[in-house]
C-alpha cells in the first residue's frame, strides 16, 4: 500500500463531486433499482445534486467489503496507520476553502461556521494519527504473585457509524478517524440531508491512500431497515451514533439483539449561567459563540440562559443588541452571520417553541417573526423572562432564539441547570474561580465550558451523561471506543 503523494493543490470540489455514488470497497456506483434522494439548498429549496438510495442489498455489500479489508488493515503497522491519517488531515486542510463551502451549500450554515468546522474535523485525522502509534497495552504481576497479567488493545471490528446533518464533516471524521487509528474498518451513513461532504471526503481518503474497503459510504431513505440489517450481522462489532436521544434508544434495542457494544452522541439542552461577577463582555462573547455557533443548530448549544438578578437587564439590553445586528442570508453569501434552518420542520419547531414561551409570559427583545422570503430562515430572536414551564426549557431549540430566565442565588442556578433529562454540555461565567469549579463539579452534564462558549477540542473527551448519551469521543478516550481489551493470563 502506498501513501498518496500528490500535490496539494486543491482541485475545486463541487456538489456533483458528493454524487458520483455509493462508495463500498473503494469503487462508485448507483444501487440497481436506481432510486435517488435529492440534496436540497435550505437557503432557497433548489436541488443542488442526487445521491443514491442503498437499500439492504446495498448496505451488506459495504459490510463484505468492510470485512475484506479488515485483516489488511489491522496488520497494517500503525506508523502505516498513522501517515495515512496525517495524509487525510493535509488534504482536508489544503481543500478546507472548497469543502467549507460544499459544507455551506448543503448544510446552509454561514462559511465562517463552515470554515471552523473543516478546521476541526481535519484535526481529528491530525490527533489521531498521534494517537494510532501510542495505544498501548498494560503488563503486571497478579497480587497473588502466581501469573503475569498481560493486556492488548484489539480493533474491536466492523463498525457503522451514523451521523446527524448539523456537523456534516466533523461528526464524521469524529469517528472514522480513531476508528481508523485502532485498526477498524467502517461503513459510514451520514444523513440524508448533509451526503455531499461525506462523499467528497470519501473521494479524499482514497487519494490520501486508505485501502479499498476500511472506509465506506452510503446513503439512504430507509435507514432503519438498512441499520437493523447491518447489525444483525454478526461480523459488525460496533455501532457509534451521532443524532437524537429518540432515534438513539431506538438504535440501542436494535443493537442490544446482538449484544453490539454502543456509541452514543444523543440531544443536548445546555444551560448557560451568567453569575453577577461575570466579565460581562466575556460573558456576552461565550453567549454569542454558546447560541449561534450554526445559527443555534448544535447539541452543545445553549438552550436556557440564567443570568443573577444584578446583571439581568444589562445581559439582556446588550445580547439583544448583539443579537439584532447579525445579517441573516444564504451560507456561502459573503457576509453571512446567520445561515438558514436544514428544513422547514426545523423551522416550523422554533417557531412553535417560541409563541409557546410567549403565551405562557416570556417578553420578546428582538426577532420572532418569521420572514417572508424563500428559503428556511428563522431570525436571531431573544426572549427575556423565560418561564420554566415552557416547552423550550425541555426541548432543544436547534435554531437562533436565546431564552433569558432569572436566578438569585447559586444553588438554585444550580438546580436550574440540572432541571433536565440531558447532561451534554453547560456553560459557566464567574470572574470567582473557586465558584466556578465548585460549579462545575454540581452541574450534571460530560462537558463544562468555564467561561468560555466553546467546549469542542478533538484533544478532548466530548459525551454527554443521563439522556445526552454513552461514552466519549475525541482525545485519549475516543480511540478507546473502538478497541476491545484482550487479557492474557500468562504463567511464565
Ligand atoms: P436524527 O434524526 O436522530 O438523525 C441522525 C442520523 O440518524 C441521520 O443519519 C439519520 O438518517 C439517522 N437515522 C434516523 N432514523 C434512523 C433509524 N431508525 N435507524 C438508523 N438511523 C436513523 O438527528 P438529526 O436531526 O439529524 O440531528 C440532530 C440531533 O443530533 C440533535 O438532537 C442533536 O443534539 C444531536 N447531535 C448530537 C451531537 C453530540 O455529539 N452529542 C452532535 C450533533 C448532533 P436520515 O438523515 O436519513 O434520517
Amino acid at each position: 500500500m502506498n501513501i498518496a503523494t500528490a500535490p496539494l493543490a486543491a482541485p475545486h470540489i463541487a456538489p456533483a463531486d458528493g454524487a458520483r455514488g455509493l462508495y463500498i470497497g473503494g469503487q462508485w456506483s448507483w444501487p440497481e433499482a436506481g432510486a435517488r434522494i435529492p440534496v436540497v439548498d435550505p437557503s432557497n429549496g433548489a436541488v443542488l445534486a442526487e445521491v443514491p438510495d442503498a437499500g439492504v442489498r446495498e448496505a451488506m455489500a459495504a459490510v463484505d467489503a468492510a470485512a475484506a479489508a479488515a485483516p489488511g488493515w489491522r496488520a497494517t503497522p500503525p506508523r502505516r496507520r498513522s501517515e495515512i491519517l496525517r495524509r487525510c488531515f493535509e488534504l482536508m486542510t489544503a481543500r478546507a476553502d472548497d469543502l467549507a463551502r460544499l459544507i455551506s451549500l448543503e448544510n446552509g450554515k454561514a462559511l465562517r461556521d463552515a470554515r471552523g468546522e473543516v478546521a476541526y474535523a481535519a484535526e481529528f485525522f491530525r490527533w489521531n494519527a498521534e494517537e494510532a502509534v501510542r495505544i498501548s497495552g498494560d503488563f503486571a504481576l497478579s497480587p497473588a504473585g502466581g501469573n503475569h497479567i498481560i493486556v492488548d488493545y484489539e480493533p474491536i471490528g466492523i463498525c457503522v457509524l451514523i451521523t446527524p446533518w448539523n456537523f456534516p464533516a466533523a461528526m464524521a471524521t469524529r469517528k472514522i478517524a480513531p476508528a481508523m487509528a485502532a485498526g477498524c474498518t467502517v461503513v459510514l451513513k451520514p444523513a440524508s440531508e448533509t451526503p455531499l461532504t461525506a462523499y467528497a471526503l470519501a473521494a479524499l481518503y482514497e487519494e490520501a491512500g486508505v485501502p479499498p474497503g476500511v472506509v465506506n459510504v452510503l446513503t439512504t431513505s430507509t435507514p432503519g431497515p438498512v441499520t437493523a440489517a447491518m447489525l444483525a450481522d454478526p461480523r459488525v462489532r460496533k455501532l457509534s451514533f451521532t443524532g437524537s436521544t429518540p432515534v438513539g434508544r431506538a438504535l440501542l434495542a436494535e443493537a442490544a439483539k446482538n449484544v453490539i457494544s454502543c456509541s452514543m452522541e444523543l440531544g443536548g439542552n445546555a444551560p448557560l449561567l451568567v453569575f453577577d461577577d461575570a466579565d460581562l463582555d466575556v460573558a456576552l462573547e461565550g453567549a454569542m459563540l454558546a447560541k449561534m455557533r450554526n445559527a443555534g443548530e448544535a447539541c452543545t448549544a445553549a438552550n436556557r440562559i440564567y443570568v443573577q438578578a444584578g446583571l439581568y437587564d444589562r445581559f439582556a439590553e446588550e445580547l439583544t443588541r448583539r443579537m439584532s445586528a447579525l445579517h441573516v442570508g444564504p451560507g456561502p453569501e459573503a457576509g453571512t452571520e446567520c445561515g438558514p434552518m436544514i428544513t422547514a420542520k426545523a423551522v416550523d419547531k422554533i417557531e412553535r417553541l417560541v409563541e409557546d414561551a410567549l403565551a405562557r409570559g416570556a417578553r420578546l427583545l428582538c426577532g420572532g417573526v418569521r420572514p417572508q422570503r424563500p428559503g428556511h430562515f428563522y431570525p436571531p430572536t431573544v426572549l427575556a423572562d423565560v418561564p420554566a414551564d415552557a416547552a423550550m426549557g425541555c426541548e432543544e431549540i436547534f435554531g437562533p432564539v436565546a431564552a433569558l430566565s432569572r436566578f438569585a442565588t447559586e444553588d438554585e442556578a444550580v438546580a436550574l441547570a440540572n432541571a433536565t433529562e440531558y447532561g451534554l454540555a453547560a456553560y459557566v461565567f464567574t470572574r470567582d474561580l473557586a465558584r466556578g469549579l465548585r460549579v462545575s463539579r454540581r452541574i450534571e452534564t460530560g462537558m463544562v465550558g468555564l467561561n468560555r462558549g466553546l467546549v469542542s477540542d478533538p484533544a478532548a473527551p466530548f459525551g454527554g451523561t443521563k439522556q445526552s448519551g454513552l461514552g466519549r469521543e475525541g482525545g485519549h478516550h475516543g480511540v478507546m471506543e473502538f478497541l476491545e481489551a484482550k487479557y492474557i493470563a500468562t504463567g511464565l
